[in-house]
């Protein structure tokens, strides 16, 4: 690993992944970004092509019909997917956040044939993870203090009964999303992780609505949604985890499932500043200032390679982290939380200095790193602001761990 040397079958992937985004996402992503009917943005059909070259069950167990690939490999997936448009690779995040419950060690052998086998099958499909309220934001790190879920989920018979109300969740309401994982309060008499519980939610369940999408500043291709759970029921089958809250065992599933998902941030912002870098680059090397072509202009070109060696030091960094975890049987939460603070924080930089080479072009609508700088905004925001993570790595590296 130390040598970065990929495998030809991950060079294979990456080829391969690079190839389909730049026809099939790329090509729309202008186009869907400035649609005004945000309700209609969300590209089905691009997805329903990227089921068929295996990039929604890249993670799942070859045993249960998918890829069984490893963190680094679909690192190298993501950074592909985004440098075409990070809102199509996100879609991906809450899929993921969701599926690895079904893969990871509170879910039972039942629940992953039911649950990895309806994604894997020869239409594919879209899976949802909903966490944040309207009340209680960030993430489930502020679950291990005292934070309380709203939504709550009770027991009735042999059933689950859920109420309330979910905020932004990924994917929720589009066409080809077939189940989600649900957070809620399961113990009125406990607070924070201990009180929770989760559970897998097909979408068709009667009571369950999403009357609405979001309509963001950003990463538009994607959907993002409120959920109205009305009295939903589930059976007991479908609760994840033993029954008196999540536990040190869930906690410990959590933590592989966030730790995973921090690193795959890491790489999507990887792909958004490449992206913008690349389109910096050509654009200085034609626009001509003053007589000589921009990056000509020591300023400017100072700004470029600054890109390129954050870009390359931010990819190491990844890759590291992305190894850690392939390679250990417990995540370092540290080093997955460094990969999605100092990514979103190296695109939100990148694409800033993009526009900034762009001049005035770069202000408008017909500039893609218009579309880029909007588009990195909000990856300092989700799975977890960056001021949370900050606060919890310090918190470890005060306790030594
Ligand atoms: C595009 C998008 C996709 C999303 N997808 C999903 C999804 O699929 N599923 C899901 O459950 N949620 C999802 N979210 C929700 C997302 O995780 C939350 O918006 C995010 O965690 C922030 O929570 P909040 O919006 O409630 O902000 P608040 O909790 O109100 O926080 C506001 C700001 O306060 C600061 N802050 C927060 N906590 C601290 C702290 N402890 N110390 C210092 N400063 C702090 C941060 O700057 C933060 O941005 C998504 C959000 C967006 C915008």
């Amino acid at each position: 690993m130390v040598d970065f040397k990929l495998t030809p079958e991950q060079l294979a992937i990456q080829r391969s992944v690079r190839e389909f985004a730049e026809k099939e996402i790329k090509a729309i992503a202008m186009e869907r970004d400035q649609m005004t009917d945000h309700e209609n943005i969300f590209p089905v059909e691009a997805f329903k092509k990227s089921f068929g070259i295996g990039i929604h069950d890249a993670t799942i167990p070859k045993k249960y019909g998918g890829q069984g690939l490893d963190c680094l490999t679909h690192v190298l997936i993501w950074e592909e997917m985004a440098a075409a448009d990070a809102g199509f690779c996100v879609s991906y995040q809450g899929h993921f956040l969701a599926l690895e419950h079904a893969c990871g060690p509170r879910a039972t052998e039942e629940q992953r044939e039911t649950f990895l086998r309806a994604l894997t099958t020869e239409e594919g499909g879209l899976a949802a993870y909903a966490l944040t309220e309207p009340n209680v934001g960030p993430c489930w790190l502020l679950l291990q203090q005292d934070f309380i879920q709203e939504t709550t989920i009770e027991r009735d018979g042999d059933d689950y009964v859920l109420n309330g109300v979910k905020n932004f969740c990924t994917n929720g309401g589009s066409p080809i999303t077939k189940w989600y994982v649900i957070w809620a309060r399961g113990d009125k008499d406990k607070v924070g992780l201990e009180s929770c519980r989760t559970c897998f939610v097909w979408a068709d369940s009667p009571g369950f609505t999403v009357p609405k999408s979001e309509n963001k500043m950003g990463q538009r291709l994607s959907k993002n949604a409120q959920l109205y759970l009305d009295n939903v029921r589930v059976p007991k089958e479908h609760i994840i985890g033993e029954p008196g809250g999540m536990g040190m065992d869930g906690d410990f599933g959590q933590r592989l499932i966030t730790a995973n998902s921090w690193i795959l941030l890491g790489a999507l912002c990887l792909g958004l500043a490449r992206s913008a870098y690349e389109e910096a680059l050509a654009y200085a090397k034609r626009r001509i200032i003053a007589g000589k072509p921009a990056i000509q202009h020591q300023l400017i070109g100072a700004k470029l390679a600054d890109m390129y060696w954050n870009i390359e030091a931010v990819r190491a960094y990844v890759w590291k982290a992305a190894n850690y975890f392939d390679t250990n049987p417990v995540p370092d939460m540290k080093l997955a939380q460094g990969a999605k603070v100092m990514g979103s924080d190296l695109a939100v930089k990148v694409t800033d200095e993009a526009l900034q080479i762009h001049g005035g072009y770069g202000y408008t609508k017909d500039a893609l790193v218009e579309k880029l700088y909007r588009d990195a905004k909000v990856t300092q925001i989700y799975e977890c602001p960056n001021e949370l993570l900050r606060v919890t790595t310090a918190g470890m590296l005060e306790l030594g761990m």
